[in-house]
């Protein structure tokens, strides 16, 4: 495994141009590694055009600043795409652009878009295989990349919880923490602060979600209930994994309208079935017990309710609740 550490790194040598890449509706994992991937380069190759690329987050933009392209020279850029497995899913990239390309994710494969793939579906967060990225080449850890890749890993583990956080996660963040000794609790505040707004509309979220029999909570919520708590269709993502251990829940739905995009958007969890199979069925995708979709009108909503409703009593059948 190390061997394709040591190519990336080689192959970012070459090129004078690089561009870092990552999924649309960014979390601080795919941030986090953006932007700690972008300082590791300009610290040891001062000379090279590093842009971090993408959509700002107002929510996490105290984790940087995102950088805009003006012109790509194919042949001297390297673009680098991190924490996605869809082409359609990569944030302001037309890769026609690109001649040279790398992937580093820890999703499932979906479209293979390089020879130069970094895939470790066996890794908590993308940010951890930039922190194997930076002990395989020896480079040199500054505090704010540790404080980026720190964000990283706590947010997609959801603070050590979820699986595939190993004995290995916790190997290298004790080591990243040990050279660094970064304040990391002061970085709970600016992740985790949020408006009492949201925090009402988890009230209502908890007070109106339906729970079928075989153990699916789901809760239609459209852009005039949004409205009405004030918060925007990223508030549903904030909340879903609040519902992970309820005793008479196995797989939650929210399904959050985003009348701009004309789509309905699902979040959609487990923790037991594995959801990413009829997630992808839906034209969405995503790990095993955190999946996701964006779907076209409220009769997909109501047919994944019926689907992921079918596979939870099916896997009930072979488990006692
Ligand atoms: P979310 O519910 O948006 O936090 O997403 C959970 C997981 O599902 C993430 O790993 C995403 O990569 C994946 N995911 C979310 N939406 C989609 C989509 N429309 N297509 C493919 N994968 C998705």
């Amino acid at each position: 495994m190390s061997n394709i550490y040591k190519k990336i790194y080689k192959e970012i040598k070459k090129y004078p141009n690089i561009v870092i890449a990552r999924h649309i509706g960014p979390d601080p994992d795919a941030l986090g590694s953006q932007f700690a991937l972008k300082e590791l380069i300009k610290n040891k190759f001062p000379k090279k055009n590093v842009y971090a690329i993408g959509a700002t987050s107002s929510r996490f933009k105290f984790m940087g600043i995102l950088d805009k392209i003006e012109e790509i020279n194919k042949e001297n850029t390297l673009l680098i795409v991190l924490d996605t497995p869809n082409i359609k899913r990569i944030d302001s990239v037309d890769l026609e652009q690109y001649s040279h390309i790398i992937k580093i994710d820890h999703h499932p494969l979906v479209d293979k878009i390089s020879t130069i793939e970094l895939i470790d579906e066996t890794a908590s967060s993308t940010g951890q295989l930039i922190l194997e990225f930076i002990y395989v080449n020896h480079l040199t850890l500054t505090d704010s990349i540790a404080k980026n890749i720190y964000m990283a890993i706590i947010s997609d583990t959801g603070r050590f919880m979820h699986d595939y956080t190993t004995n290995r996660t916790f190997e290298l963040i004790t080591k990243m923490l040990k050279k660094t000794n970064i304040d990391f609790t002061s970085l709970y505040e600016p992740l985790y602060m949020r408006p009492l707004s949201e925090i009402r509309f988890q009230g209502y979220i908890f007070e109106n979600m339906e729970v079928t029999e075989s153990g699916v909570a789901y809760i239609k919520i459209t852009e005039d209930l949004l409205k009405k708590f004030g918060v925007d269709s990223a508030s549903s993502g904030n909340i879903i994994s609040e519902l992970k251990f309820v005793n008479e829940i196995l797989v939650w739905i929210f399904l959050t309208e985003d009348k701009k995009n004309n789509i309905i958007r699902a979040n959609i969890r487990s923790r037991g079935p594995v959801i990413n199979e009829i997630a992808t069925s839906y034209g969405g995708g995503g790990h095993k017990y955190a999946s996701g979709a964006r779907l076209n009108n409220w009769q997909q909503a109501d047919s994944l309710i019926v689907d992921l409703d079918e596979l939870t009593e099916e896997y009930t059948k072979g488990h006692v609740k």
